[in-house]
Order: C-alpha cells, then structure tokens, then sequence
C-alpha cells in the first residue's frame, strides 16, 4: 500500500469515511476483540436511526460508528482505548496529522500542525505527544544480535545564549546539555535512543544489555574508554578513533550514528527550536521510528502507526478547549 495525501484526501471526504478508514487499519479484514471484556467477534454495528448520524449528548450531529458487545452490551468504537480515545478531535484530522509526522524528513513541529489544521496551540501539542506514544518502539522489542553501534551525543542549547539566562555556581551544572546514547543495528538498520544521565561506563553498559544479545553481536564504538568493560562481554568490539576523524575503518563504522545524530541535531534547531528534557525521550521515539523505517513509504509508515495506536499509556489529557 502506497499512497500519497491527495489520494488519502479522496479516500477521508467525511468523518464517517475516516472512522471506516481507521477500521480497516486498525482492524483489517478480522474482527476487533471487545475492548471492555475482551470477547472476540461478537459485536454488530448500531446502524444510526437515519441511516446515517446519530445524536451526541448535546445534540449535535456525529458521524461516529459504533459497534455493540453481544456479550458484555457495551458499545465500542475503533477509537475506545487508543490514543484517539476521548477526544473531541475529528478522526479525519488526526489521520492526516499522523501522515504529516509520518512524511516530515525532519518531523513537524506543534507550530506547524497548529496553523495547518487551524487547531488551538494545546490541542496540536497534545496531538504530535499522544501520536509520538504510537511510534514507540513495541514494549517486548527483542534482542538485537548481529552488528551493533553504540554511540553518544549531546543535545541542548548553549545555556548562555538563551533568553533568561543565569549563570550557574561554580559548582553547579555548567550546562544543560542531556547525553543521548543511540544504539544501531547495521543490518536491518533499527535505531534505538535513549536520554542517558551521564555517560559512565555503567550508564552505557546498561542500555547495551537491556537491548543487545552480547553473546551474539559484535560491538562498533568510538575508542571512548566508557565501552572497554562492556566491549568485553560481546563476541567481538570494534573502535574507530573520532578524534583522529576517523569513523570508519575496513567494515567498522560510527558513521550511522553520525549521520543519525546530525539528522536529529538539525530537525531540533531547524522545526523544534529547543526541547526541554522531560520530552526528549518522546521525541526520540519519534526520530527512532522514523530512522527504523527510512525505508518504507509515507502512507506505510503511517499505517504502522495507525496499528500501533490502541493499548498505549495515555499520558496526556485532552485540553479543555479543544
Ligand atoms: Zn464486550
């Protein structure tokens, strides 16, 4: 499947068409398990009186389908329990929404989809965060084995060039930048980040064995001294000396992570401007899944989205004024 946003455009003319959309998405040709008691196929749809609305609480007309529970008698949409649940937000514009961070090189800032889709600043926000949850990695992501980089960056502004600057003590941080340790599978090309402490040994030792089969995978760093304890563990560990400008030696390469690394650099200072720490994570996921997936096209990345959309933590409440 393959198609690009006038053809999406066409498919999405109503809302209704948007909730059958993100049916055949979500749900393929199967059938939904119940999303209150987990019973499988056992629903039928609630044709609307008129054939084609039904009345919400205020009564207002909505194109939503709704399907029941024969066992349970509880009704359900193919939004209950997804990053979509609750909201007042038009499915047709968070389809779009997604295929926009879907197709963004650089990602889309929440400025972007606030003028875009004439939204209100909170409710854009609330969006690009709640459509990040969707790009996360699986929880049960296994193992990688094979050729693994690791490598490190740092990420933040120069602190005395921002507005409202106050220089720290001596003894206080020196600077607000968050080390970033980026592991890449040079096989398939799977990108996973994570905002780190600090770079210790340990710190980056445990990001490795979380996520890394060392038994059965070769090691590709920098010559930083952090990894010679952990290098040990895996079946081989290769360096290339940065400071020397090298990075890359025969088959032993940084460069992925490099080139990772610059890509995220610019899209932070180019669309997002400045993220603060406690959503650096969620913007990671964000560029990991594009990294992971730099191969596939827009709408198929979007669909991979669309999936991974129900059972996720919901983190954020929907604005009041949406
Ligand atoms: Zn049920």
């Amino acid at each position: 499947m393959s198609i690009n946003v006038l053809q999406l455009a066409d498919e999405l003319r109503t809302e209704a068409d948007a909730y059958v959309y993100l049916e055949q998405m979500r749900w393929g040709d199967g059938h939904p398990t119940c999303p209150h008691c987990g019973v499988l196929d056992a629903h039928y749809f609630l044709t609307p009186k008129d054939g084609k609305s039904r009345k919400t609480r205020t009564g207002s007309a909505s194109e939503r389908r709704v399907w029941k529970c024969k066992a349970c008698r509880k009704q359900f949409s193919v939004l209950t329990g997804t990053i979509f649940h609750g909201t007042k937000i038009p499915v047709r514009t968070w389809v779009f929404v997604i295929f926009d961070m879907c197709s963004a090189k650089n990602g889309i800032s929440a400025r972007e989809i606030e003028r875009k889709y004439d939204l209100t600043p909170k409710t854009a926000w609330f969006m690009a965060h709640r459509i990040r949850e969707a790009m996360k990695r699986e929880p049960i992501a296994g193992l990688l084995s094979g050729t693994v980089i690791s490598d490190e960056t740092w990420i933040g502004g120069k602190p005395k060039n921002k507005h409202g600057y106050k220089p720290q003590s001596k003894r206080g941080p020196r600077t607000d930048k968050q080390p970033v340790q980026t592991l890449i599978h040079a096989e398939t090309g799977e990108v996973r980040s994570r905002v780190v402490p600090n770079i210790k040994s340990e710190t980056l030792r445990s990001h490795l064995f979380e996520n890394v089969d060392y038994k059965n995978a070769d090691l590709h760093t920098d010559e930083g001294f952090g990894y010679g304890p952990v290098g040990r563990a895996f079946r081989s560990h290769e360096t290339v000396e940065h400071r020397s400008g090298e990075y890359v030696r025969d088959s032993v390469s940084t460069n992925k992570a490099e080139n990772y690394f610059s890509q995220l650099k610019r899209s932070i200072n180019g669309t997002f401007h400045h993220v603060s720490t406690e959503h650096l994570d969620r913007y990671l996921a964000e560029f990991d899944f594009r990294a992971t997936t730099c191969k596939l096209t827009d709408s198929e990345r979007m669909a991979m989205v669309l999936g991974r959309t129900g059972g996720r933590r919901l983190m954020y409440r929907e604005p009041a004024a949406a």
